[in-house]
């Protein structure tokens, strides 16, 4: 048995959550152990999806250049039904003016993967690959994980946390004896990487309806590279697993209704589509994030995504609480905030999947001909974009109703405490470039008479170390992001979501949030 190990935050597993989890720590200074039972980052595509929320988290991790030129926008939409285009339509800037990236990327997960191991590497830090967790204990002071090495060395990790961040079948969960309710979709999905060749461009997310189901071909980096994805009929009645790749090839061929050829297969996959979630994100010191907290329908391409959100919303509280600069309550708010986004994005996928695969034949009408014919006006309405695109790249999503977010002063305002810090450019850059800190931020909005200045706000007063304090002006494109025009001032807090707003430049209400949320643990 070798030395225990001593840390801070002991993370089980190095999936897309794992690993932001372990970035974000990074970020915020905070000493933490990785396990993975496998031997390195996952070789397959499995993901391929990147929202926008995604990538905004990604730029303060510095990475979210090098992902964009990585993967590939998916910069149109191809419907087809009965093996015909009805219609075309342009989604590379579908979310224009609402984040910096206003699209869809198609970046697999092994490359995600790649990413944020990369930057673990390059500030120094590693995962313990080829080592599994093989039980745990908990008591009030921490928690002690055994771990054991492939070649079958066990090893105690002492640490204040633990977070399962160890997939669907997570055994920390099951540990925990958390319940993961929901049901089952009873047909089995395929999903193949290839290289296709028909008579389209390679420049669309090119979706084919038919009254059983549906085919999607997602672009990918390369030449006629696609990630295809359906589902069997129901009475295809083999397991995940048994599936062989001319069964998906031949039903492809049948639902596309093209002449097609596919070949150069990378990677292939079956399976079924379940939609559960824990019933508490966290019990104790122990936490939970990404797919061992919540499971759903690939309709969205919400999972990977969902988990770095988790990861990201659970890293500053961790720190601050391991800082002693809060009380252990503000834990409390990680289950409050992503138990309540869990549940909302369960509904929403569930009902995405049931229109794309429901096999009904009144969802087999709108598939083949309601959706076609509509479709280009549903695209073309400025509004319908701005419902869908916030929904889909998670940037709508909001901790309104949870107790971080305080709503005195907010009445004035468009934007309310727990939304999303909206983007828009100060003096030609994007206002995410000011907040890239792992810090909170208080934003004073100002006219040109300088209404608002934080330092005379008295910003830089007792909680210096914890909040970076900007004067900007009072742009016309800030003014109407906020739906002001007089001067304010925003606290957000270190992951971008706004803790407090108030017209002018009192300190009142700012500093009893902070007093609230970070009186010190045990003074
Ligand atoms: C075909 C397919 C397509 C998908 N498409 C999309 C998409 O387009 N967009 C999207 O957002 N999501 C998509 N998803 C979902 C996405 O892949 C998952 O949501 C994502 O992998 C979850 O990441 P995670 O880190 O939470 O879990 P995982 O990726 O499952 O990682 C968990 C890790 O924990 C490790 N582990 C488990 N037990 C132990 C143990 N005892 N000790 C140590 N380590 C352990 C595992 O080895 C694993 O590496 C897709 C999934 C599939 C299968």
């Amino acid at each position: 048995m070798g030395a225990t190990i001593k840390t801070d935050v002991v993370i089980v597993g190095a999936g897309p959550t794992g690993l932001s989890l372990a970035c974000q720590l990074v970020r915020h200074g905070v000493g933490f152990v990785v396990v993975e039972k496998n031997e390195g980052v996952t070789p397959y595509s499995k993901a391929i999806g990147v929202h926008a929320r995604t990538l905004e988290i990604y730029e303060q991790l510095g990475l979210a250049r090098e992902a964009v030129e990585r993967g590939t926008v998916a910069g149109k939409v191809r419907l087809l039904s009965g093996g015909e285009v009805r219609g075309e339509f342009d989604l590379s800037e579908v979310g224009e003016g609402l984040s910096p990236y206003p699209y869809v990327l198609m970046l697999e997960q092994s490359k995600n993967e790649r990413l944020l191991y990369g930057y673990l590497k390059s500030h120094g830090r590693d995962v313990l690959w080829n080592t599994a967790l093989e039980s745990f204990s908990q008591t009030e002071e921490g928690v002690t994980a055994f771990v054991k090495t492939a070649d079958g060395e066990s090893q105690t990790v002492e640490a204040r946390y633990l977070v399962g961040c160890d997939g669907a079948k997570s055994p920390v969960r099951h540990a925990l004896g958390l319940a993961f309710e929901g049901s089952t979709f009873e047909r089995t999905f395929y999903v193949a990487d290839a290289q296709v060749d028909w008579r389209f461009a390679h420049d669309a997310l090119t979706v084919s309806l038919s009254k059983e189901t549906f085919v999607v071909f997602f672009p990918l980096k390369g030449e006629r590279r696609y990630r295809v994805v359906g589902v069997f009929p129901e009475e295809f009645a083999k397991d995940e697993g048994e599936v062989l790749y001319e069964e998906i090839e031949a039903r492809v061929k049948a639902e596309a209704e093209i002449d097609l050829d596919i070949h150069d297969v990378e990677w292939f996959s079956t399976y079924k589509v379940h939609t559960r979630h824990v019933e508490s994100f966290a019990a104790g010191r122990c936490f939970l994030a990404g797919d061992a907290a919540h499971i759903h329908s690939p309709a969205g391409a919400q999972g990977m995504n969902t988990g770095i959100q988790d990861a990201y919303n659970l890293a500053w509280k961790l720190a601050l609480v391991l800082k002693g600069s809060a009380a252990e309550g503000l834990l409390d708010t990680y289950n409050e905030e992503r138990l309540e986004n869990a549940k909302n994005l369960l509904r929403t996928t569930d009902r995405m999947f049931q229109l794309a695969a429901g096999p009904e034949w009144l969802l087999s009408f709108v598939r083949t001909n309601v959706f076609p014919a509509v479709a280009g006006y549903l695209f073309s309405l400025d509004s319908v974009k701005r419902f869908v695109f916030p929904l889909v790249s998670q940037i709508g999503i909001n901790y309104r109703h949870g107790s971080l977010s305080r709503h005195e002063g907010d009445g004035d305002f468009k934007v309310k405490a727990g939304d999303r810090m909206p983007y828009f450019k100060v003096e030609g850059e994007s206002v995410y470039d000011r907040l890239r800190g792992p810090k909170f931020h208080l934003l004073g909005f100002t006219d040109e008479r300088g209404a608002v200045r934080m330092s005379d706000a008295g910003a830089e007063g007792k909680y210096a170390d914890l909040v970076d304090c900007q004067t900007l002006p009072l742009s016309g494109q800030a003014a109407e992001a906020f739906g002001t025009d007089g001067p304010f001032q925003v606290l957000l807090r270190p992951d971008n979501y706004v803790g407090h707003i108030s017209a002018g430049a009192s300190t009142g209400g700012w500093e009893a949030y902070l007093d609230d949320l970070c009186r010190p643990s045990g003074r």
